[in-house]
């Protein structure tokens, strides 16, 4: 069921792709594995899957070891500052930088570990109470000010859209985040490429395909629901 579910979203995907004259090879579909079982896990890997996107650092840390070695973990939810150490060096991207004192504790960790993290901007769009991320304008200075510490590297922006019954009308969130990205790589700024969109969930990934995403992050169109009260 997992593996059918995976090979129907990346079908999903194809197709957004051809109807917008995008390549395929520059969207990445993320399967969101948080709360599931490793087994679960697997199964989506066997139908292919290789990136996977986990919200809660504890969770991330005990799975890692227990999947295959060319698993490109993805940190997508909040993180907060006294974790940042759990994962620094440990995973391939991280989603949800959202201040400058979260940038500057990856970068210290990471001056301390000898790596070079990948991270993203996490935007609120919408200006959403409860969601995480910037305003688009406080984004603009909050790249500025990041790309400025060491051993991190700005790879783009990410947002989480609200939850609408109609993807259509995220779409409009999807497009601001493309432009804003653009304005942002038009700035030259060192130590910026603003080449990844991290946008698009179960419910709207085939409209942030049509709308530019290179990052989808899909959890319940994959996995199934989660129960929280397990
Ligand atoms: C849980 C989660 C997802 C996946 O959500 P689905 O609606 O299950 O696809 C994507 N992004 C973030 C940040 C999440 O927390």
């Amino acid at each position: 069921m997992i593996g059918e579910n995976y090979k129907a979203v990346q079908e999903n995907i194809d197709k957004a792709c051809a109807d917008t004259g995008r390549n395929r090879d520059e969207v990445t579909l993320i399967a969101v594995s948080k709360t599931k079982p490793v087994n679960e896990l697997m199964e989506a890997y066997n139908a292919g899957a290789r990136d996977f996107g986990e919200n809660y650092v504890q969770e991330l840390v005990d799975k890692i070891p227990q999947m295959p070695a060319d698993v490109r973990w993805h940190m997508i939810g909040h993180l907060q500052r006294n974790k940042v150490k759990y994962i620094v060096g440990k995973v391939h991207l991280i989603h949800s930088v959202d201040s400058l004192r979260l940038a500057e504790e990856i970068s210290k960790e990471s001056v301390k570990n000898n790596v070079v993290s990948n991270i993203l901007l996490e935007v609120n769009v919408a200006g959403e109470e409860s969601k995480w991320g910037g305003s688009l304008e406080e984004t603009i200075e909050l790249v500025k000010q990041a790309a400025q510490l060491p051993n991190i590297k700005i790879h783009g922006l990410m947002t989480v859209a609200p939850y609408v019954e109609n993807s259509e009308d995220n779409r409009q969130v999807f497009v601001k985040l493309k432009k804003l990205s653009v304005d942002i790589n038009a700035q030259n700024i060192d130590n910026v490429n603003m080449s990844v969109l991290s946008m698009g969930m179960t419910g709207d990934y085939i409209v942030a395909a049509q709308e530019g995403a290179t990052l989808l992050r899909v959890g319940t169109g994959i996995f199934g629901a989660r129960n929280y009260n397990k």
